[in-house]
């Protein structure tokens, strides 16, 4: 399928599952040299493929018939700091913000964040949105993980492809969810390191569907 209408596809799941809302986040998918993005203030249940912008990764020039969301510099700074990353999603989603405005990573204290994010998921230091300063901070906080969140404003997350940054986006606002409850019942049980590093390995290099070896 064309990346545009993965793109359409994607933006109509994050709004049914309520991890977008009105014109808040923004969505884009890295092709070539250049990536698509989702068009400023737009409301999602309006944009079609030919409201996406298109960025030059090199000259940044943008290209199409609106504004790119106020975002982009974030998107791009992604893109040219990790070449693993071929999609970007920025949510407001309301647990993961709640930790972003407590200044508090989301722990990694659940197997499934472990395996998609590669470990708790750090809060980059504040920046006014849409700026330079927020996207360096951005990268900086991220560093080798498919998520980061930003201080007091929503929640990154990146994939190699659309569909594994919009898993990125459901497992860090589940996770968010579940480290608030777990905390009422008492402390976190937490997990050993070499664990973490073990199961995010095998998430990079193993994991997926795989046929039954037929028996000799
Ligand atoms: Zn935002």
């Amino acid at each position: 399928m064309d990346c545009r209408a993965q793109m359409l596809q994607v933006i109509k799941l994050l709004c049914q599952e309520r991890l977008i809302m009105g014109t808040w986040g923004n969505i884009s998918v890295r092709e070539d040299n250049h990536f698509w993005i989702t068009p400023s203030a737009m409301p999602y249940t309006a944009i079609q493929t030919k409201d996406l912008v298109k960025i030059n990764l090199q000259t940044e020039e943008a290209e199409g018939l609106w504004k790119p969301s106020s975002e982009w510099r974030l998107h791009a700074a992604c893109y040219q700091s990790r070449t693993d990353c071929k999609a970007v999603i920025h949510t407001h989603s309301v647990y993961a913000t709640a930790f972003a405005v407590a200044g508090a990573p989301i722990p990694a204290a659940v197997e499934d964040l472990i395996q998609i994010v590669g470990g708790e998921v750090e809060v980059a230091d504040y920046a006014l949105p849409g700026s330079f300063t927020l996207a360096e901070n951005a990268v900086k906080a991220l560093g080798a993980k498919n998520a980061v969140l930003l201080a007091n404003h929503g929640l990154v997350g990146l994939g190699r492809d659309l569909e594994e940054a919009l898993n990125v986006c459901r497992i860090v606002e589940k996770t968010a969810q579940i480290i608030v409850a777990a905390k009422t019942l008492g402390p976190l049980s937490a997990i050993d390191p070499a664990d973490i590093q073990a199961m995010r390995q095998y998430y990079l290099t193993s994991y997926g569907p795989e046929l039954q070896k037929e028996e000799k």
